[in-house]
């Protein structure tokens, strides 16, 4: 038998699911039926409080989910537009009272059974339990291929973020505290709570189909998140730029002695072909600042991070 040690965390903490939703009124119900179900049974064998509850955030959908939200028995808050997956998580997390706090897609591609693993987790003494992916059986191969390549970046770019882990995750309020407190406006929670250190641990599980309905993300909008990933907590693009310059200016004088001793080759090409090089990485590397800049200049706003248009309460 396993014994649990139990630190200076409560007995059975109040857990509150987080779950943003966004125009999925095909599969809300099923997920909301589940999850239920997996609550009920941690209370009874007493791992959470009597109290602990779902929480769903409607991200703006346009379709009748909030109107299904509203008749369940969870704490619905309705985002007054589409704010992005991140941001609603962030209003979950930030807008609920609880002593642990489980985020996980609506769709239930993550393994709902590991909630109880992860509970588990925070009674050993964690604060954070990251849900990382064991497998990609479900993903398409060029899927596969970009996740890999962006984790491997991660890593080169010295960004600190769990490779295969997304937005299944459980997190005391230890972390909803500071989450609370962060002014930042260009969310990466992924990279935001990694960052925050804190005794962290992972579990494992195979991500599933989506229960129906269709994925939010095509490759543009998993590319921008991507990019936005890197541009908020790495500024390795910038110095790769003064590289590009320095290799730039050693592909010159190469290129010039070159022609000294081959005549033979048209000045024209080398022009034309070092003009158009050129010219398309200096487009790259201001449009690559302009990024940065874009960002300061959202931080500067200090516009609010989320919008709230209505609440359900339990
Ligand atoms: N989602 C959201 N706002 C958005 C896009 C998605 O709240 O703008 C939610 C969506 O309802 C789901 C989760 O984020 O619960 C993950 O989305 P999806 O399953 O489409 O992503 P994928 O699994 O394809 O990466
Ligand atoms: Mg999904």
């Amino acid at each position: 038998m396993k014994i649990l040690v139990y630190h200076n965390h409560m007995k059975s903490p109040i857990l509150a699911i987080i779950l943003p939703c966004y125009n999925e009124e095909k599969i809300i119900n099923t997920a909301y039926q589940k999850l239920t179900e997996i609550l009920n049974k941690l209370k009874e064998k007493n791992k959470i409080s009597k109290n602990s509850y779902i929480s769903i955030i409607d991200d703006g959908s346009t379709d009748s989910s909030w109107e299904l939200i509203r008749t369940f028995y969870v704490k619905g808050i309705k985002l007054s537009r589409n704010f992005g997956q991140q941001k609603a998580i962030l209003a979950g997390l930030c807008e609920n009272e609880a002593d642990i706090y489980i985020s996980i897609d609506a769709d239930l591609q993550d393994d709902i059974t590991v909630v109880e693993e992860m509970v588990e987790k925070y009674h050993e003494g964690y604060e954070i339990v990251y849900g990382v992916r064991n497998n990609r059986d479900n993903d398409k191969l060029s899927q596969k291929v970009f996740a890999n390549i962006y984790y491997k970046l991660n890593k080169i770019l010295g960004m600190n973020t769990v490779s295969q882990h997304a937005e299944y995750r459980l997190v005391s309020k230890k972390i909803t505290d500071v989450l609370k407190n962060t002014n930042e406006r260009n969310i990466y929670l992924r990279g935001i709570i990694t960052d925050l250190g804190f005794k962290s641990t992972k579990v494992y599980y195979k991500r599933q189909k989506r229960l129906g309905g269709k994925s939010k993300y095509n490759y543009y909008k998993l590319m921008k998140i991507a990019i936005e990933g890197i541009t908020s907590f790495s500024t390795a693009p910038i110095k790769l730029i003064i590289l590009l310059g320095l290799l730039g200016i050693f592909l010159s004088i190469a290129l010039t002695l070159y022609f000294l001793l081959f005549k033979n080759i048209s000045m024209l090409v080398i022009l034309l072909v070092s003009l158009y090089f050129w010219g398309s990485i200096q487009l790259l590397s201001v449009g690559l600042i302009g990024m940065y800049i874009g960002k300061i200049y959202k931080e500067t706003k200090k516009r609010p991070i989320y919008i709230i248009e209505e609440k359900n309460n339990i």
